[in-house]
């Protein structure tokens, strides 16, 4: 494999299971985006700007900022919104857990690789360990599809595999992690999806599996279902059109990569 690639996380996992070409051309040969990658353009980047900006916000109110300073930041429609519905689903769920770690990344060997994820919250509720995401999607995604994404399949693996010193050093059991996506635009509707023994084993090998599939790729096919390419930002490299696809599919299925926000040095402190 031709690369200096020495992390993968659950986007470009998601990438490569999506489109080895798009793995390669944004992991492997680090292109910026040639294309606009949604209409309108504008629109979708402002609103991802302000996904990461409510991220922090919430980030904030999790470290014990309070509330009306944070209120104060919160200076668009959007995020005016998503913090009104964000404080009571706090107030009301998060305020319960006797631990909580916002903004936490975990690292794990994977072959080759360090397995990497950031997470925007790990919080303990007794025995039971609560991953939450949250997301500022504009249509709420199907259980269905959250269920098979890399993402869900990731964070639940790698806090079983490198999670232990959230737990006092104890190693922790797949059966207590859950993992629940919130939306801030349908705050009574969040996604949950528990974790057993059994898909800890099929994930992790899945992993294993893949991870070795990547380091003896000897080539990075482009993707055969072409309805991918409508939102992908490297559809002029493929001759795959020219016209970007529909914001509200695309967020769903491309979102920013979050490694480049993750701190190296903190995951140095905390890798296994
Ligand atoms: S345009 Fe299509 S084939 Fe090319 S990288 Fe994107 S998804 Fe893959």
């Amino acid at each position: 494999m031709p690369i200096q690639l020495t992390t993968l996380s659950q986007s470009s996992l998601q990438d490569y299971n999506d489109c080895p070409r798009r793995f390669e051309l944004r992991y492997l040969e680090q292109l910026t985006y040639p294309a606009i990658e949604t209409e309108p353009a504008l629109e979708n980047e402002k609103h991802q700007q302000e996904g990461e900006y409510f991220h922090r916000l919430a980030q904030q109110h999790l470290i014990g900022i309070p509330a009306e300073q944070i209120e104060k930041l919160a200076n668009s429609d959007n995020l005016q919104r998503w913090w009104a519905n964000f404080l009571p689903f706090s107030q009301s769920h998060l305020s319960r857990l006797t631990r909580r770690h916002a903004e936490s990344t975990l690292s794990a060997p994977l072959g080759k690789f360090r397995l990497v994820a950031k997470y925007d919250l790990i919080g303990f509720d007794q025995d039971k360990i609560y991953i939450y995401d949250w997301k500022t999607y504009r249509k709420r995604p199907k259980n269905e599809w959250l269920a098979i994404r890399w993402q869900t399949r990731v964070y639940r693996a790698l806090l079983v595999q490198a999670g232990a010193h959230f737990n006092d050093g104890k190693p922790i059991q797949p059966e207590q992690i859950e993992m629940v996506y919130w939306f801030p635009d349908f705050p009574n509707d969040p996604a949950h999806f528990p974790y057993k023994g059994d898909q800890f084993k099929r994930d992790w090998d899945a992993l294993v599996k893949l991870s070795s599939e990547i380091t003896n790729a000897s080539s990075f096919p482009k993707t055969d279902e072409v309805s991918k390419c409508n939102y992908c930002p490297y559809r002029s490299y493929c001759n795959r059109g020219v016209r970007a696809g529909d914001a509200l599919e695309a967020e769903l299925e491309t979102e920013a990569e979050e490694l480049f926000d993750i701190n190296f040095e903190q995951i140095g402190e905390i890798e296994f």
